[in-house]
């Protein structure tokens, strides 16, 4: 097949995908052949300045000379050893990642929702264990409009329809309450209560920015309840939002962080959940895994991802090229704008329509979003975009808004 591929065009691609793959996206029909930096290439020699970075996956670009070098080199070395034995990559990774973060113990996942599983697993290993909840009655207190993945525990727990429809029975265990609502979060706790798992920002849900103070707050109303604070950082952490967690921008301290996305550096299905050891020291042998988990290869990218993490200026590029942005974008007259909204280089455009279309019309205009939540179109350009880029990116977007 490979030497008939050459002189496909984007059609040719995108009917072969569709015969033979299971329809689980939408995607735009854009065929990306190779990238680097904050650009992407397609089959037919157009290049796109790329704002969806993969979903926050690609917050170093894509290609990163660093994160290249440290995985071409382990590939020569050794990929996978399983946790059956030690691998020379493994201890490294973990220090580096518990001194990065401030936590006592490290477990590595590989997707995000395994990381966002293996924290309520901690979470209710510890409510039976340390908080003494009686056998099989714990419960986890989770955000409406969440977003924590597809497997079928975390769609269990969300409040999106299409995520669920068909795919019943779920896990028992999670009270929701609406987010960025504390009192409704008092409300919701019982004797029973293991934890409250939320996302500092909403980002599947549209970019949704909880009011000032929300973060303090509901590290307060665990703290006095014992119960849990466990943040999902799977999206919003690693920069993205100007800070190496989102959570710091309130300076608050969870009992749970959980990593993802970038923490792969793109190269790597890579993710982690992050606490002390009287959370994630209760685990004991046989009590949890994955074949892939801790794999040399992935601790290899993920210790030059923290690497990239450790350079200050990164986050006060991110704040300034952030706040750059959103002024721009703020300043740009176009009625069909709802709400500029968002924090560092997570920034959502809420239209008063559905944003498809105006991604389908940005696309032609040679950047990449995808819309959120129908009527979202969230910008999340690779943390290492440069200014001119980000007011060439704002010409774009107006130009399609005004059309
Ligand atoms: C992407 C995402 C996940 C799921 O990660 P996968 O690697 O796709 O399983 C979980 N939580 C948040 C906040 C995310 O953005």
């Amino acid at each position: 097949m490979s030497t008939t591929e050459s002189g496909w065009s984007t059609a040719d691609y995108v009917r072969l995908e569709e015969k033979y793959g299971a329809r689980i996206y939408a995607p735009l029909d854009i065929v990306i052949e190779r990238a680097s930096g904050s650009w992407v290439h397609d089959v037919e020699g157009r290049k796109y300045l790329d704002c969806l970075s993969g979903y926050s996956a690609m917050n170093f670009g894509h290609s990163h000379p660093k994160l290249l070098r440290a995985a071409h080199e382990q590939l020569e070395k050794v990929t996978l050893t399983s946790r059956a034995f030690r691998n020379a990559e493994l201890p490294g990774f973990l220090a580096e990642l518990c001194t990065t973060f401030g936590y006592e113990m490290a477990l590595p996942m590989n997707t995000g929702a395994e990381a966002v599983e293996t924290a309520i697993k901690a979470a209710r290993k510890w409510g039976y264990e340390v908080k003494g909840v009686a056998a099989d009655q714990a419960e986890i207190i989770v955000c409406s409009n969440n977003f924590h993945g597809r497997t079928i525990a975390v769609v269990g727990m969300s409040s999106e329809e299409a995520y669920k429809r068909n795919f019943g029975p779920f896990a028992p265990g999670f009270r929701m309450v609406p987010f960025g609502d504390v009192e409704a979060l008092q409300q919701a706790i019982t004797p029973n209560t293991v934890g409250f798992l939320f996302e500092p920002i909403q980002g599947e849900g549209g970019v949704i920015v909880p009011p000032d103070g929300y973060l303090q707050q509901v590290e307060q109303v665990c703290r006095q309840n014992k119960i849990l604070l466990i943040a999902d950082e799977i999206q919003v952490g690693l920069g993205r939002t100007g800070y190496r967690l989102a959570v710091e921008h309130e300076g608050v301290r969870p009992d749970l962080v959980i990593l993802g996305k970038s923490l792969g550096g793109g190269i790597v299905p890579l993710s982690a959940v992050l606490a002390d050891r009287n959370v994630l020291g209760l685990f004991n042998p046989g009590d949890h895994g994955s074949t892939f988990s801790g794999n040399p290869l992935a601790a290899a990218v993920g210790r030059a991802v923290l690497e990239l993490l450790n350079e200050d200026d990164l986050y006060t590029g991110v704040k300034q090229s952030g706040a750059v942005l959103m002024e721009e974008l703020r300043n740009m007259q176009a009625p069909l704008i709802r709400d500029i909204r968002g924090r560092g280089l997570m920034i959502g455009i809420e239209l008063s329509e559905s944003a498809r279309p105006y991604c389908e019309e940005l696309a032609s205009e040679g950047v990449l979003c995808k819309e959120t939540h129908d009527t979202v179109l969230r910008i999340t350009p690779p943390l290492t975009v440069e200014r001119e880029q980000l007011s060439w990116l704002t010409e774009r977007v107006h130009k399609v808004l005004t059309m």
